[in-house]
Order: structure tokens, then sequence, then C-alpha cells
């Protein structure tokens, strides 16, 4: 067989910084430091220091293949963490701090990590962690000398073991599909699994999703990714801003409105990365302040309520919806609009930017049936969503789980979704959150979403409650808007006009505050364990299912 005769180039992610160097050298990066002050350097700085880094841990011993875990905030030294480690051939682990300190351990011990480099803040979090997990590793702390703390903990500087290194070490030339990082699924049913990315699902998708029907990233944008480096990749924005040279702006561990809303306005913000909770504070501080630079967001992870794109385009900020998992590097489908779609009502639109999005080059999608069946894309039909491409788990670390794909290349997200004449994913639930009435689904996602658009509800959860007739009945845990006074029954008459009979709640709590994931997702787990066996349904048994 002849070979095409063009240059072998293994897409490895230091390609990238190096050309962020070269052309984009002068781009800066901002970083609201954990120690307080707002951070000013540069690409060109960030690819020096990323060398010297590589130069320290190859110094403690670190090797190709070695885990190198990050327990930090998005800055530029956890950028520069990713980078170093990269460069010598060692694989960055992102460890999320918001999972159970039980869950951490298991992480660490699961991935071996030989180096742990931490924020500031998180040095009571290592202290706690010191007999389970820590013994026999090296702990950088990502501060300078001034900032040292007392602990009794064995640790070292991060700006003292760089300021000792040259900054000119070589890359290590591996090959494309060299591992490159590790990112463990956040757990929410058994032990948290590992999913390694390769260098090359990486540039992929930076390559795949800095264009304009993903991201829409250029060397004009100011990107800030609230999305913390620790959840899912961080979206593959440490890759794909640089890679087009993009000013980052880079939040720290100041993840509230106010912060951020401030951040973006001093920075000349304009295109902002999160999950839908970061965004319930923020609105009404946009709509009171105006977008400012803001132009653009890209909101995913879990759904979005209508309300919620309904007051982004009343401010004037094109919001997209993306979809994904960690599972998948992460993004798989943004809600991009297609000239097919042109002659829909201005309802219409809407309703498809309260979709998951088609899957852009590289994803495939497909639904299928309890019987393996592949379903019609008709929006009607819902079934388990699976998918494949080059940026698609293989298998978890170490095998956890077992095989993960079917013969044909088939990955199952977990999701139950129907796809529509567009090829516009609608997520109706996680299989494990659907609740299932008289055989009937009832999508938890839509009844929230619907819920969560009542002007007088913050956030809203759906969740199954054991019923003697039907099986599964829901139940709604809500959070009343700030002064707002609601009525159980008021709310239930309001989602009557929105949703069919049959799934109206039996019974709505009104609670302080809901409970989230250590990945900003509703824990329906944990709203199940406190109300789901002692929060019968009243007398709303006559309720037909139509
Ligand atoms: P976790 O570790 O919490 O599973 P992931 O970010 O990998 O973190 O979670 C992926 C899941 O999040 C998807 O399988 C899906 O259920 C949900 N999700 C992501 N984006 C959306 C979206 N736009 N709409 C609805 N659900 C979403």
């Amino acid at each position: 067989m002849i070979q095409g005769s063009m240059q072998h180039w293994p897409l490895l992610v230091g390609t990238i910084l190096d050309h962020a160097e070269r052309q984009h050298g002068t781009q800066e990066v901002v970083s609201r430091s954990v120690e307080g002050p707002i951070h000013r350097t540069t690409y060109a700085e960030i690819a020096r220091r990323a060398r010297q880094c590589a130069a320290a841990l190859a110094r403690l011993g670190v090797r190709p293949g070695d885990r190198v875990a990050t327990l930090a905030w998005n800055t530029h030294r956890h950028v520069e963490a990713w980078y170093g480690a990269a460069h010598i051939g060692a694989i960055y682990h992102t460890v999320n701090p918001r999972l159970f300190e039980s869950q951490i351990a298991f992480i660490v011990n699961d991935a071996q990590d030989r180096v742990i480099l931490a924020d500031l803040s998180f040095v009571p979090l290592l202290e706690r962690l010191q007999d389970s997990c820590l013994r026999g590793r090296t702990i950088i702390l990502l501060t300078s000398a001034g900032h040292m703390p007392d602990s009794p903990l064995d640790l070292l500087c991060y700006e003292d073991l760089i300021a000792a290194e040259a900054d000119d070490l070589p890359r290590l030339m591996l090959p494309e599909d060299a591992p490159c990082g590790l990112c463990y699924t956040s757990g929410t049913t058994g032990d948290p699994k590992g999913v390694l990315y390769s260098h090359r699902s990486n540039v992929l998708q930076a390559l795949i999703t800095h264009g304009p029907d993903v991201m829409a990233l250029s060397a004009m944008s100011v990107v800030l990714p609230i999305v913390p480096m620790f959840h899912a990749n961080a979206w593959s924005l440490a890759f794909s801003a640089p890679m087009v040279g993009a000013k980052l702006v880079l939040p720290g561990n100041r993840l509230d409105a106010e912060s951020i809303c401030d951040l973006m306005r001093k920075e000349g913000v304009t295109m902002a990365f999160g999950v839908p909770s970061v965004w319930i504070d923020a609105i009404p501080r946009l709509r009171a302040e105006g977008r400012g630079t803001l132009e653009r967001l890209l909101v995913g992870g879990a759904a979005v309520p209508r309300a919620m794109v309904e007051d982004f385009a009343a401010i004037g900020i094109t919001m997209a919806q993306g979809w994904g998992m960690t599972e998948m590097s992460p993004l798989g489908t943004t809600t991009a609009p297609k000239p097919a779609m042109a002659g829909l009502s201005p309802r219409e639109q809407i309703d498809q930017r309260l979709k998951a999005g088609a899957p852009f080059y590289g994803v495939e999608t497909r639904i299928v049936g309890a019987d393996g069946e592949v379903l019609p894309c008709d929006d009607v039909h819902t079934g388990a969503l699976q998918v494949r491409g080059p940026c698609v788990v293989a298998e978890y670390w170490r095998g956890a789980g077992g095989v993960v794909l079917d013969a044909e290349g088939w990955f199952d997200t977990g999701d139950i979704a129907a796809i529509d004449r567009f090829g516009y994913v609608r997520i109706a639930d996680r299989a494990k959150d659907v609740i299932k009435s008289g055989g009937e689904w009832i999508s938890s996602i839509d009844l929230e979403c619907a819920a969560a658009s009542h002007p007088a509800i913050r956030e809203a959860a759906a969740i199954a409650i054991a019923h003697p007739r039907w099986g599964e009945r829901p139940l709604l845990v809500a959070v009343r808007a700030a002064g707002a006074s609601l009525s159980e029954a008021e709310l239930i008459a309001w989602l009557g006009g929105r949703v069919a009979k049959w799934w109206l709640p039996d019974r709505v709590i009104f609670v302080a505050d809901l409970p989230h994931t250590a990945t900003g997702k509703l824990d329906k787990r944990a709203l199940r364990q406190q109300y789901g066996a002692d929060c019968p349904p009243t007398a709303e048994d006559n309720r037909q299912h139509c």
C-alpha cells in the first residue's frame, strides 16, 4: 500500500503552545490569583515557564507516563503545569477538589500520582488527606516563597523550583497517541472512573471546537473559562484558546457572580464558558448593568431552562448550548444554526436552542431502543444516546468498568435522548434520573426546566418517588427566587399549561437551596436519599396517564 507523502507531524499539545509563543507571544493571559491580586502574563512567558516547570518535574524524577496531579483553580500556573507535564511526556491529572474527600483519596491512589501541584487554598484539604493518599508523593504548592504556609506537610514551592531551571528544555518527541491528560468522571454511580486523553484527542478536540460553529474563537476573542480546569478537561479551552491566540482570562477561585461580572467588565471579556448554574446569579446583574463587551456564551454540562435562553436574548448576548461529557474530551454537540432551520418560527428557533444541538465533525450520534434497534431521527422516539469518534473514550483508566464500546465502536452515554430531522439532540434525561410512571417516561429535565422558567422560581429538581399504582411519580424540590412568594398549588397550576397532565409533580417541596454535585449539576442522588423514601405522594393518585 502506498503512503501519503506529506510530513509526519504528530499532534502533540506542546505544538499548540509553541505556536502561541511564536505567533501570539505578546497576547495577554490574565488570572485572578489565589493569593488575591490580578496577575498578568503572556503566552510567550507561559511557554517559557512551562519549560522550566517541565525541567523541575524531570529533576524531581517525573518520567514519561507518570501522573502529575493538579488540585488547582484556573490560573496561569495551572496552565503551565499542564503544558509542563506534557512537555516531558508525563500526564496531567486534574483532581476535582469539590469531590468528597474519600473520592479524592480514591482518585489519587487509583491514578498513582507521582507529584501533586496544589493551590495554596487547598493546604487544609491536603493536610486532611495526608494519611489516606499522600504518602510517598511530592507536593508542590503553586505559589511563591513569601506565601508558603506553616504546615506539617513537606511542601515544595513552585516559584522557587522553576526559578532554578533553564527555560530551553527540548520537548520529548512522542507519538501522537501517547497519553496526555487524565480526568475522572464525578462518580455519581460507583467509584469515579478515569478517562485518559491522548495528545491526539486533545489536539483534535481543540482544532475542531475552536471553529465558528462551536466556540467561534479567534485571536480577537477575550475568553473566560468559568468551567474549572478540573472539570471535563475545561472544555478544551486551555488548548483551543492558545491555538488561536485568544486572550485568556482565568477566574481563579472566585466564581461568584459579582467577581465574574467584575472580571468580565474590567478585562473586556467577549466570550464566557460555564454551566447553567453559574449564570443564575449573573443574569440579574447583566440585566441591570448591560452586557458590556460580552458577546457570546457557551452554556452546557446541564440542561438550560427556556427563561435563561430568553434572558440572554433580551440582554443581547448570543447563547449557544453545548452537550458533552468527560468521556468525549468533552464536547460533542452545539446549537450551531443550519440553513435548513431558517424557516422555523422565532419560537421554534428558541426551541432548537433549548436542545443540546447537533454533533460537529468527529462525533457521530445515534439513539437505540431497548432491544438495541436504531431509532429514527423524528424528535419523537427517545432512546439511549450513543456516540463514537476520535475524541471519545475507548476504555476507562486501568480497565475500570470493563468493555465500554459495542462491536461497532459505539459508546453508551447514559443519556436518554431524541434526535430531530436537523440532527439536533434533545437530552430527555440521564437514564438513571428518568421518572418511570405507569410504564411511561417523564423527563426530569423537562419538568425542572419548565418550573425554573417561572419567574418566582430560582432552581428546581425533579426526582422519582415510589408510588403504589404508577411505580414512580415526580416530586419537585424547588427554590423560590429572592423575595418571591409562590405556593405549591400555584406552581402546579402554572406547570399545568406547560407539561402533560400526567407529568405534573405530585408534590412540590420548597427549600432554601438545592444540593449540587462536584461538577455543578443537581445532586439527584442526595435528593433521592433525602426525600425519596419519606415523601409519599399525596391525594394525587387520581392523576391520569394519558
Ligand atoms: P460528570 O462527571 O458529572 O458526569 P460530565 O460533565 O462528564 O460530568 O457530565 C456529562 C453529563 O452531563 C452528560 O452525560 C449529560 O447527562 C449532562 N449534560 C451535559 N451537557 C448537557 C446539556 N447541554 N443538556 C443536558 N444535559 C447535559
